[in-house]
Parts: structure tokens; sequence; C-alpha cells
């Protein structure tokens, strides 16, 4: 039997291990069948992107479908007002365009705010029996690989989704297989029970989902996800929840990425941070936000398709306006947006977060607090500036000349 299937999205607790629970990765349980044979054929590998991307033929391309996490107006963690579900979709379309300046890519996305993109509502229609029959295979793969995998059990448990979001997902993963799809990229901001849906969580940071060793895509998709990560962490703090620390976790029940061998593509499930996080909450910085967390994300896939290995807290981060300060940022009530240049900034000089402080202590946040004032207090001391506190010019034309390109 399944368990499951029934338990809608959103935050549960379970047992005692309630703060093992992130919220909503979709899974299903295991089902005891004869194990079936695996063909692994049409498993995307690391060479086979490297050559669609540089390929000169104008049809090979590194086909990438970009997957907002949950549904249009359904499922998703909330905090107060804000959906993941709608921010995913943000950072799916930024990542769309930022991908889409670069003519090797071909760029997909699932779906918007509202529907889902025509492609995926036609093909679930057409092909839904189809789609439950994949869903057993695999199942049947799942079963039959358990044992060469050395982690069997997934390492945060993530509330199961109803079967009909399960199956759209082995639907994603289906037409991804007949679309010769490279690499797929689940967007998701993280959650986790026990906490009051008005009252930020204690848990901050970004963790990468992986498919677990024994599926075919782990090799491709762990070499992406690396180069992902190196970018997103430079910038952002990496989850504190236990289970997550690792930062790339292997995963062998997620559908998102692959179980049971159901995606021939690499496929990636990030959760850039928690959905409570200051940037996400003040509508004056998120977009700015999300916008960012979609850059970061296509420079680490740049970096995997050109091999660049040098990637530091400054190379070639600022080639857009992003960053760039409107006015010098006097305290608490400067522009939201201005004050996130300004940390970006002090983050590139190494000076936020301040010292004996972490990046899950002082978040990349828009938010002007100790931690700002302090990083700039060790900025204005670095630089033998005295005598001018919080939004001296001299400060703020110093940082520009070194940080804020245009
Ligand atoms: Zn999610």
């Amino acid at each position: 039997m399944r368990r499951i299937l029934f338990i809608l999205f959103g935050i549960i607790a379970l047992g005692g291990l309630g703060y093992l629970y992130n919220h909503s990765h979709p899974s299903v349980g295991k089902i005891n069948t004869a194990s079936v044979a695996t063909s692994t054929d049409g498993t995307v590998s690391v060479a086979d992107l490297h050559s669609d991307y540089n390929s000169s033929s104008s049809t090979e391309k590194a086909r990438i479908l970009i997957v907002p996490g949950h549904e249009p107006n359904y499922g998703g963690a909330q905090f107060g007002s804000i959906y993941e579900r709608n921010l995913v979709v943000e950072i799916g379309q930024d990542l769309q365009q930022y991908l889409q300046t670069n003519s090797n890519d071909q760029v997909f996305i699932t779906r918007d705010t509202q529907s889902w993109n025509p492609t995926f509502t036609d093909y679930f229609k057409n092909n839904w029996n189809a789609i439950i029959a994949w869903e057993k295979i695999s199942r049947q793969n799942e079963s039959a690989l358990a044992s060469l995998g050395t982690q069997t059990a997934p390492p945060v448990n993530h509330n199961s989704a109803p079967i009909n979001v399960a199956l759209r997902l082995f639907g994603i993963n289906k037409w991804a297989n007949e679309n010769s799809i490279d690499l797929m990229i689940h967007l998701h901001l993280n959650d986790y029970p026990s906490h009051s849906s008005k009252v930020a969580g204690k848990y901050s940071g970004l963790a990468i989902y992986i498919p677990a060793q024994q599926y075919a895509n782990n090799p491709t998709t762990k070499a992406i996800a690396y180069a992902v990560f190196k970018r997103l962490s430079l910038y952002n703090p990496i989850s504190n929840l236990p289970a997550e620390s690792a930062g790339i976790i292997d995963d062998p029940e997620l559908i998102a990425v692959g179980v049971g061998n159901s995606a021939d593509a690499a496929s990636m499930l990030i959760e850039y941070d928690y959905v409570y996080q200051p940037q996400f909450v003040n509508p004056k910085v998120r977009n700015l936000a999300l916008k960012d967390l979609a850059y970061q994300t296509y420079l680490g896939l740049e970096d995997f398709f050109t091999k660049n290995t040098n990637v530091s807290i400054t190379f070639s981060y600022n080639p857009t306006s992003l960053y760039a300060w409107k006015a010098p940022v006097t305290g608490k009530n400067s522009n939201p947006e201005d004050i996130y240049a300004l940390q970006t900034a002090l983050l590139m000089d190494g000076d936020y977060p301040p010292k004996g402080k972490s990046k899950n202590d002082c978040p990349h946040s828009g938010t002007f607090g100790s931690c700002t004032s302090a990083a700039l207090l060790t900025f204005q001391n670095k630089n033998g500036i005295t005598g001018e506190g919080v939004g001296g010019l001299k400060t703020f034309n110093l940082l520009s000349k070194i940080y804020a390109q245009n």
C-alpha cells in the first residue's frame, strides 16, 4: 500500500522528528513489487551537456527546463501573505531571461503564477494513463535500486504529495525524457513545521537536493549542483537545519530529481532559503533579492558549461546594475534596495557578515541593523575613513568606486 497521498501540502509535524521535516518536496512511499531492469541509456552525461552547449549546430543546444516548485494556486510554503509558489515563478522567469541571453541555451518553463504552460496542460491531459504507468515503472526501479545506494532513506523527510501532484511531477520527468531535456531545475523556498506562519522561524539558508547515487542522473546533477552551489553560497548562508548542513543533499525519494530513474536529465531542486527571510517578506527589496538569486543561479550554470572554476566573491559578479545604490544609505529608513546593494558591496569586500557572525546571523536582507553597521565600520577602519558614521559620503564614494559598477 502506498502510504500518504491524501495529505495536503502545508506544514505537518510527525512524531518527535518534527524539526527534521522540511515542507513540501513531493515524495511518494515505496511499493513492494518485483524488481525490474533499469534502462539508463538516455541518461544525460556531463560530456553530453558540454557537447550540446558547445555545438555549432543551431538545433543542438543545452535544453533546460525550469520548474517553479508546486502548482499554480496550489501548495507550497506560506508566510503571512507570502506564497512560495508565486515567488519561485518570479525567480524562474528571471532565470529564464538570463539563460536566454546565451544562444547556447534553450529554455523552457513549466508554469506561471496563474496556470501551467499549455504544453504541460495538454501533455497531462493527453498522456495521463501513460504517466500513471511511468510512475509505476519508476517505483519498481526505486525498489530495485535501493540496495545499490548508500542513501536509502531521505535525510529530510518530505511532506507527501497528493497523488495528482505527484503524477504531474512524474509527467514532467516523462515529458523531459521525450523532449531531450538536458537539465531540470526545480525552484523552491524552504520551510519547516512547528512554527506559526506569522512568526519567522529559526532556520535559514540554502540547500540543493540531487538524486541519490543509485540513480543514473546522480553524477551529472552533482557536477551542476556544485557549480551552482559555489555561486549561491558566496552570498547566501547554507541551511542550518541539521539535516541540510551539507548544502548539497542526496535524496532517494524525490520525484522532482528523478526517483527510480524517472528522469534522463540531470535534475536538481534548489531550496534558496526559508520563506520567512526578510528579503522575501519586504516587498521593497523582494524583487531585487529574487532576481539576484536567479542571477547567481545563472552564473553557476555558466560556470558549469564553460568549465570555469575561478569563482570568487568578486569574479564577474556585477555586469549589471543590480547592485548599484541610488543614494547613500543613512540607516534603517533608507531604501531597502540601496541597503541590499550596500550589503552586497560589503560582502564583496569581506566585511559582511562582520567578524564573529555567520551569514545565517546576517542575511543578505535589505534590512539595516547591527550586522550592516558593524560591517560598514570595518570598511571605514580598513580604509582610514574616520568621523563620518553611517551615511558618510567618503564611505559611499569609495564603495561605489570599487563595487557599484553600472
Ligand atoms: Zn517548496
